[in-house]
Order: structure tokens, then sequence, then C-alpha cells
């Protein structure tokens, strides 16, 4: 048994994990990480990455496809567009391995010593980490419990056979014939649509009456009609039942209390995830909860001194962008910096067909504030932009103050529209008025002019519409 100390140890090198022991080791602090799967955790293995490169070889392939049946306005056309998913995948899997190798040779750069193994708590300061050379014990002044989270699985429906989640969906190397998604949430929409553009007969299995449930109905209705034209058949206020027909189907309860059968080569369960909470020794802590999440104060402290905890561990909004802004936080905080969660807003984009992106308050959240508000909306298709992009479904919105005109929040929906996000995201955090971003000069032709026409539109006085 081999035992070393230091001052910070960071359980989980996702992007928490990894982003606050860099910048740790960048100030100077003595860091060990410790990973029990693979660097990058979910995000760069089994998440944001790899599914966002599954979707674009999808869309290029669903480009081809289109180009081939000559419905396109551009004069394309194409024969018999071919696609080797294996291809598809390895050329996917090369991405994560850039990413991850990077990220390995980031953290020795920076001097932060790595183990590889799953790490156990045998008290606040102790870690044990099973590794393939024995076992090693970890003592550290300060702990960073970056543990992630895992796929919810439902009891009607436990995952193996045909019946997956995201992670086995990204390693297909042929898409199945009939696949079933159950849950109508982003990651099972985006990994949805692409299959459907694969040439998947897609159904979705929602048990709310609509998708997308946690964004606004109109920021989903263009991806619901996009859904329509890719034959992706939605079956909302829904349940999935069981497994029936060995396996090859599954039994539904539909919104009219129906029973009907689905048959399905493949089943893609997408109805949430856990935090990893489970085989790392909580109980060997007394850490309070938030619900199943663990419990942070703005400095993402937990209730044990000396413990903090960062990323899907703490609870919503589960992305890889909040994890590691949590992530540099704390380390600056073990550094002796005075830092605090003084964030105004976490962006999330669904990659969707079209995307949607959010940031800051929706219409009805302002109202709810109890402050009169002004809204600001673009549609694209008076952009020059979306013209020639062909891509005229969606909007941008913008939600003010109606006293002081202070921007409150943005959301777009559009083709290509996440690229927006930085843009919204800037402006809540630099306290943006509408006179701000209607007197900034946005690039012609871009769709960033749909969010200054959208600012205008809020002040009453719009250019374009
Ligand atoms: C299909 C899919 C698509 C997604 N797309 C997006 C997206 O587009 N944008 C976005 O922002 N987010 C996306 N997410 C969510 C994003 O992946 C997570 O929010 C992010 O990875 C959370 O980071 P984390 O550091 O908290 O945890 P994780 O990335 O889950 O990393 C935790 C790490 O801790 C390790 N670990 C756990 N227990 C131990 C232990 N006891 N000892 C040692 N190591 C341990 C795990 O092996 C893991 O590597 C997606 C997720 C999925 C599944």
């Amino acid at each position: 048994m081999k035992e070393i100390s230091c001052r910070l140890l960071v359980i989980g090198a996702g992007p928490g994990g990894y982003v606050c022991a860099i910048r740790a080791a960048q100030l100077g602090i003595d860091t060990v990480i410790v990973e029990a799967l693979k660097t990058g955790g979910a995000c760069l293995n089994v998440g944001c990455i790899p599914s966002k490169a599954l979707i674009h070889a999808a869309d290029e392939y669903e480009k081809l496809r289109h180009a081939a049946s000559g419905s396109n306005p551009f004069g394309l056309s194409a024969q018999t567009p071919a696609l080797d998913l294996g291809r598809a995948v390895a050329w996917k899997d090369a991405i994560v391995g850039r990413l991850t190798g990077g990220v390995s040779g980031l953290l020795k750069k920076a001097k932060v010593k790595s183990i590889a193994g799953r790490a156990r708590f045998r008290d606040g300061k102790t870690v044990e980490v099973e590794t393939e050379t024995g076992l090693q014990v970890v003592r550290a002044e300060t702990v960073v419990i970056a543990t992630g989270s895992e796929p919810v699985e439902l009891d009607v429906l436990p995952f193996g056979g045909s019946v997956m989640s995201s992670t086995e969906a990204l390693a297909l190397t042929e898409a199945p014939e009939r696949l079933v998604v159950v849950g109508a949430g982003y990651i099972g929409l985006e990994l949805g649509t692409a299959f459907a553009k694969l040439g998947s007969n897609v159904t979705v299995v929602e048990a709310l009456p609509r998708i997308l449930p946690q964004y606004d109905a109109e920021l989903t209705r263009p991806v619901a009609k996009r859904l329509e034209e890719l034959g992706v058949k939605l079956l909302t206020g829904a349940k999935a039942k069981r497994l029936t027909g060995a396996g090859k189907a599954i039994a539904v309860e539909t919104a009219e209390g129906k029973e009907v059968r689905l048959a399905a080569d493949k089943i893609l369960v997408t109805v949430g995830r856990r935090p990893a909470i489970e085989n790392w020794g909580l109980e060997e802590l007394d850490l309070d909860r938030d619900g199943k999440f663990l419990r942070i104060d703005d400095q993402c402290r937990t209730s044990m001194r000396g413990v903090y905890a960062i990323g899907d561990v703490t609870g919503e909004p589960m992305l890889a962008h909040r994890a590691m802004a949590q992530g540099q936080m704390v380390a600056e905080i073990v550094a002796g910096h005075r830092r605090s969660w003084d964030k105004r807003c976490i962006p999330a984009i669904c990659f969707t067909d079209p995307e949607i992106v959010t940031a800051g308050l929706g219409p009805e959240e302002a109202r709810r504030t109890g402050r009169e508000i002004r809204l600001g909306q673009f549609p694209l298709s008076a952009n020059g932009r979306a013209m020639t992009l062909a891509a005229e479904s969606g909007f941008v919105r913008v939600v003010a103050r109606a006293d002081n005109n202070l921007v409150l929040g943005i959301q777009a929906v559009g083709r290509g529209v996440s690229e927006l996000s930085g843009a919204f995201a800037l402006a809540l955090e630099m306290g943006a008025r509408l006179d701000d971003i209607a007197g900034t000069i946005h690039a012609h032709p871009t769709q960033s002019e749909a969010f200054q026409e959208a600012a205008l539109k809020a002040l009453g006085h719009p250019l374009h519409i």
C-alpha cells in the first residue's frame, strides 16, 4: 500500500474535475486527480463531443439524401449516397481520443498528479484508490467531489440487450431499422433526430404532453415540425410499460389510455441522468443532500469543512460548462481568492434540428418576477443570411425589463444558432440594455443581425420587419 499527501485532491476527471485540477496547479497548488474510467468524463467520452460528432455526420448524410431526392432548391443532385456508420464512429472516436489525450497532456503540463482507479473515502481527508498496481492512499487538505452523473434506468426497461442508454447508442456501427426513443428531453431528441437522418424509423415516447418540456412551446414548435418532416413519430403523454416480443418491441400506454405495441430493433432510454453518489464512500461522510444531489453553497462548499462538490453531482443544470466554471472557481477559492458563484446565466443549448439556445430568463419566468417586461422577437425568415442558408425556420427573442431596458433573457431557435450563445451570455453577464445590443454593429450578412433586430423590436423600432 502506497500513501501520498497533497493539498488538493480532485475525484473525477470530467470537465468539472479536470478544469479544477488544471487551474489549481496553475495557481501553485499541489494537486492530485483520480479518475476511475477515462479522462474527460461523460462530456468528452460519451456525451457532448461524441453526440455532436454523430449529429454532424447524420446532417451531412441527410443533405446528400436530400440532394439525391432532387427536392433541394440549389439544383444539387447526387446519386444513391451511402454512409458507412462504422467509419463515422471511428472518426468520432478519433476526435474523442485527440481531446482526452489533450486533457491528459494539459494535466501533465500543469504538473497535476493523475491516478487511475476508483476513489473511495475513508474519511473527509483520506481516500483510497484501487489502482492496477495496488491500493493507493491519498491524504488531502481539501477534497473536490466531481464524480458526475449516470443515465437513469427505467425499472420496466433495464439496460441490456436491445435496451440502451446514450452511451451504447453513440457506439452503434449500424443505424437500427426501427428505433424507439423513450424520453423527449434534449439527449433523446438530439440522438433520435440523428438516427432518423441516418435512415432509422424513429418513434419517440414521452410521458409529458410535449417534447422538450423544459423549453417554452414557441421555442420547441420548429423542432416538432422538423421531426415530422423527418418522419419521426411522436407519442406524447405516453408511458413505456415493458419490453415485449422477445425484446423486439415495447408496450406503451398512450395518452388515451390504450396499450400499443411498438416494434423496435433498439430502444434508447433517455429519461434523465442521476448524480453519481454511490460506490465512493458517501456513507463515510456527513454531507447534506439537496434531493438526490449533494447540497452546495455559493462557493461549492458541501456541509463538511474542506470538502467541495462541483458539476453534475451537485444538480441542475447538468451541463459541462457549468461544471467547468464551478471547477475553475473552486480552484481559485482553494488558492485563497475571494470568489463566489455570481453568474447571471448558464446558457443551455439543444443541438436538435433546428437548434435551441436559452440564456437567462424566458418570458414566463421574467413575468413571474412581478416586473413589467418588454419582448422583442425577430423571425429568421426576415434575415438575409438565414435565407442564403435555406434555414428560415426559427427566431431570436429578447426579454427585458420595461422600466430600464435591462436584458433579462435571450432565446433563439434556428439552424446554427448555438454559435450565438456566446453573444447572448456575454450580453447578460455584462448587464446589457436593449440599447447596447441595438447600438452594436452586427456584421452583415449574419444570423446575429436577428439578435440586434430583436432588441430593436423590443425598443419599438425594428428596421427589417
Ligand atoms: C449524450 C450526452 C450529451 C450531452 N451533451 C451535452 C452538451 O451538448 N452540452 C453540455 O454542456 N453538456 C452535455 N452533456 C452533459 C455533460 O456531459 C455533463 O454535464 C458533464 O460531463 C458533467 O461534468 P462532470 O465533471 O460533473 O462529470 P462527468 O463528466 O460525469 O465526469 C465525472 C467523472 O468522475 C469519474 N468518477 C466517478 N466516480 C469516481 C470515483 N469514485 N473515483 C474516481 N473517478 C470517479 C467518472 O468516471 C467520470 O469520468 C451531455 C451528456 C450526455 C450523456
